[in-house]
């Protein structure tokens, strides 16, 4: 099977193609209120990708003094301005600022990232997963699926995309039992891991043999390496693997979403 880094090789140069024939580059804004490591490293990311496939990006770095009252200024000023098709507000954001009220001022037409209710994108990590396996031809009519992990930003989109793949859907989060999370993992012919804990699966559940694992997961190791949520090596037919798996395919996801907006 193709590597992720290999696929997203290819659907970006596709992408960049597709830029090449419009007459206005797309414009993403990005929108960044903390000074965090990870968020510096997601965002030098996310500006590279979008300057290769030739549309046009700009940084809007606020200190982490801004008040909620600026942020919602800017963001209206966003949502007003025809020259920005669209345009995402990294997370996280200051305690003082209130992330709920934030995602609901964006522009469902402009909301990159699909964290507004009514937004017209799908939340890039669980986009990215799902256009992977339809291009690799993954079989979902009839399987089953376990996600685990229920957040509003992978664990529930991913699940609800999946059932309307006519796949039948389980969810696990913290309180699941263990017995039933063991159950559920061998009857999965699909698993998506979004809990945040490095070893969560590993080789004692049973496994189908058959099974493809989404490894959405991103931790540290004792070494400070980055690790997914599945132990190395598991006994399934396809583990994604992690770096060079779901974070470049949520990557490719919002650099789609961008090109539709
Ligand atoms: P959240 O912390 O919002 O959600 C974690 C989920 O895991 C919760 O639903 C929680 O359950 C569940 N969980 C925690 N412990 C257990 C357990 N013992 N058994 C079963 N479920 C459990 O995280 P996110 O969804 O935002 O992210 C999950 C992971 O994915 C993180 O490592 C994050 O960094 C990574 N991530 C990676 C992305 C990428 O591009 N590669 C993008 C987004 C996230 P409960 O609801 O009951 O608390």
């Amino acid at each position: 099977m193709i590597t992720i880094k290999e696929y997203v090789n290819i659907k970006k140069k596709e992408l960049c193609e597709k830029v090449s024939l419009v007459s206005k580059k797309p414009h993403i804004t990005i929108v960044q209120v903390n000074d965090d490591y990870a968020s510096n490293a997601y965002i030098r990311g996310k500006l590279k990708d979008v300057e290769e496939i030739g549309a046009i990006s700009d940084l809007i770095k606020l200190p982490v003094t801004t008040t909620e009252e600026e942020l919602l200024k800017l963001i209206d000023k966003l949502n007003n301005d025809s020259s920005v098709d669209g345009f995402i507000v990294q997370l996280p954001l200051p305690k003082t600022i209130n992330e709920a009220k934030v995602k609901l001022a964006i522009n469902p037409q402009k909301d990159l990232d699909g964290f507004h209710p009514l937004s017209k994108f799908l939340p890039a990590t669980p986009k990215g997963i799902l256009t992977f396996l339809e291009d690799e031809q993954f079989d979902f009519e009839g399987k089953n699926a376990l996600v685990i992990g229920r957040s509003e930003i992978v664990g529930k989109p991913m699940a609800r995309l999946l059932l309307n793949k006519n796949m039948t859907v389980a969810i696990a989060h913290s309180k699941t039992p263990s017995n039933v999370l063991k159950d559920l993992v061998a009857m999965a012919d699909l698993i998506v891991v979004a809990v945040g804990k490095s070893n969560f699966l590993t080789n004692d559940f049973n496994f189908k043999k058959s099974c493809f694992v989404i490894d959405v997961g991103i931790n540290r190791d004792s070494d400070n390496k980055l690790v997914g949520d599945c132990e190395k090596d598991l006994k399934v037919a396809y583990q994604s693997p992690v770096p060079g798996g779901v974070g470049l395919l949520t990557r490719l996801a919002l650099l789609i979403n961008l090109l539709e907006a």
